[in-house]
């Protein structure tokens, strides 16, 4: 039973074996039932067996009317024809007694030697003596009818006396006949039926002993395979729910019973793993966007000092820039009398004055756009469209030449975006892809749509990031180009415009020399830029 599979297998054998059960008990209680009936059966036939005797008593009755003594003592003052007469009349109603008994006796003997018929202890000799009793009755019935047709003749004072001797002789005859009969006696059977009684129950007494022990153990066996098929694993099951609801998500339920509870039990692991894993991506993105937070805050306030800083030095910068230009005007007059080399000199620091200025004049108004977080315009531009552009652009700079940037996408694919700020984030993306990459390498963008959003990924086989560079790669003024290559500004700002579009801008990498990738998903609809 413990290997049969589905619950409903081990109940239909749970009661098969109930019923086993029942079927031996019900053997045990029925053969002991019908044992005791056919006790009862020989104990009846011995209570109801004829006896002669009894019809000895009623034959014997026949007489007593013939003793006249007794008439006259009882009427003495009566005449002999009015004695007679009565005496006829009592011998008449001797005779119908009589008969009755007769009568009574044959019925139960029919009954008797039915009831022996097919019996254990009927005797050998049954038949022989159904017929001895016929005969007997058949004799005794031809005696009372002589007795009967004497009675006219008793009556009669001149036959009286030789009626009487004659119906006399007839009756004393009976007695001795029916004496010769053997008496029905059941009693001499009692003994071997006594034996063999005491043998059925001996034997009784061991068939119900040895089922009841036998139903004991099936009960035993079924109760340990029901605590061990059922309740055992509800309790390790309940126990599992009660752990894995108290937290502690790396219990599983280990059952081996094959069945609907075992299923359960996989079923409920399977779900725990599954509640784990969520759990663990929850707490995963939990963490992302508190540091994203905390990168967001971070970038803002170096955005708002360096927007700060920026406004305030240019000016100053202006002023420099012009007043630098004012001096190389008047140059020629100033360096007339100077000697050659000197004035050499001054042209190439006024020169470098003007170029420097003009760089720090490009890296304020880059630092002012980073802060300026403005409300621009939006529409459905088609994203492969701006991509295409950039790539055209940057297949005409001279120093990315020998790089080939690979995007096959034709399809027009629309984004809810500001056009010129996606094209100037998309410029900075491929053109640091390009930067990154040596002579030969290569770029390819790929473009995919998702239900709410286009997705844009940049890779290149370049130098690719360690995980440092990674983790500082959006804030401002991070750069790993050499001083006066680059600001460190490009992707902080192109982080705040993907950031106001309500979109995702992120890098990968597997490390350093493993090439690099960038990710920017843009909404499709105003709806969906606001519900991001
Ligand atoms: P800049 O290009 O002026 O340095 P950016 O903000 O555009 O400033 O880039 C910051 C830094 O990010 C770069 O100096 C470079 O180290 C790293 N970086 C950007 N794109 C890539 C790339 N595709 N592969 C490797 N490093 C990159």
């Amino acid at each position: 039973m413990l290997l049969t599979r589905s619950i409903r297998r081990k109940m239909v054998a749970g009661l098969g074996v109930l019923l086993l059960m029942l079927g031996l008990l019900a053997i045990g209680s029925i053969s002991g039932l019908s044992n005791y009936k056919r006790t009862v059966k020989d104990l009846e036939l011995i209570e109801a067996a004829p006896r002669n005797s009894r019809l000895i008593g009623a034959v014997v009755k026949l007489i007593d009317p013939l003793h006249l003594e007794k008439f006259i003592n009882d009427r003495p003052e009566s005449t002999h024809e009015e004695l007679y007469k009565w005496q006829r009349k009592e011998a008449e109603q001797a005779l119908h007694e009589t008969r009755e008994v007769i009568e009574e006796h044959k019925q139960q003997l029919d009954l008797h030697f039915e009831g022996l018929s097919g019996q254990r202890f009927a005797p050998d000799n049954l038949n022989a003596q159904r017929e001895s009793y016929s005969r007997l009755r058949a004799h005794i019935n031809d005696i009372l009818a002589k007795y009967e047709w004497s009675l006219d003749a008793l009556e009669d004072p001149d036959k009286h006396d030789a009626t009487s001797d004659y119906i006399l002789s007839l009756v004393t005859e009976l007695p001795a006949a029916i004496e010769e009969l053997e008496e029905l006696e059941p009693l001499e059977n009692m003994h071997p039926r006594l034996k063999a009684a005491q043998r059925d129950y001996r034997a009784h007494l061991v068939l119900v002993w040895s089922t009841s022990l036998l139903v004991l153990s099936m009960f035993l066996f079924l109760s340990i395979s029901a605590y061990r098929g059922i309740v055992k694993p509800i309790r390790a099951l309940h126990r599992g729910a009660s752990r894995v609801a108290s937290g502690d998500y790396d219990y599983r339920v280990k059952l081996n019973t094959h069945d609907e509870i075992s299923h359960l039990a996989v079923a409920f692991n399977h779900m725990t793993e599954r509640f784990q894993s969520v759990t663990a991506d929850l707490d995963k993105e939990v963490k992302q966007q508190s540091q994203q937070l905390v990168h967001s805050a971070k970038l803002a306030g170096v955005g708002f000092l360096a927007a700060g800083v920026a406004h305030e030095i240019n000016n100053p910068l202006h002023a420099i820039s012009t007043a630098a230009e004012g001096v190389q005007m008047r140059l020629a007059g100033l360096l007339k009398d100077a000697n050659e080399s000197d004035a050499e000199i001054v042209r190439e620091y006024l020169k470098m004055m003007q170029s420097e200025a003009s760089r720090c004049r490009k890296i304020t108004e880059k630092l002012l756009d980073f802060a300026r977080s403005k409300e621009t315009e939006r529409n459905q531009y088609d994203v492969t469209a701006i991509v295409r552009e950039v790539v055209a652009m940057l297949n005409h700079v001279g120093k990315f030449r020998d790089r080939t940037i690979t995007f096959d996408e034709n399809a027009p694919h629309y984004a809810y975006v500001n056009g010129s700020e996606i094209k100037q984030v998309a410029l900075n993306i491929i053109a640091n892809a390009l930067d990154a990459t040596k002579s030969g390498g290569e770029v390819t963008i790929d473009i995919h749509e998702l239900p709410d959003a286009v997705e844009l990924t940049c890779k290149d086989n370049g130098c690719g990031m360690t995980p440092e560079v990674l983790e500082h790669l959006f804030e401002p003024f991070y750069t790993t180009k050499d001083t006066g290559k680059g600001t460190g500004l490009g992707l902080s700002i192109s982080h705040r415009i993907v950031r106001d579009h309500n979109g995702v801008l992120e890098a990968s990498s597997d490390g350093p020399g493993q090439g690099s990738k960038f990710l920017i998903r843009l909404p499709k609809s105003p709806r969906q830029a606001k519900a991001a």
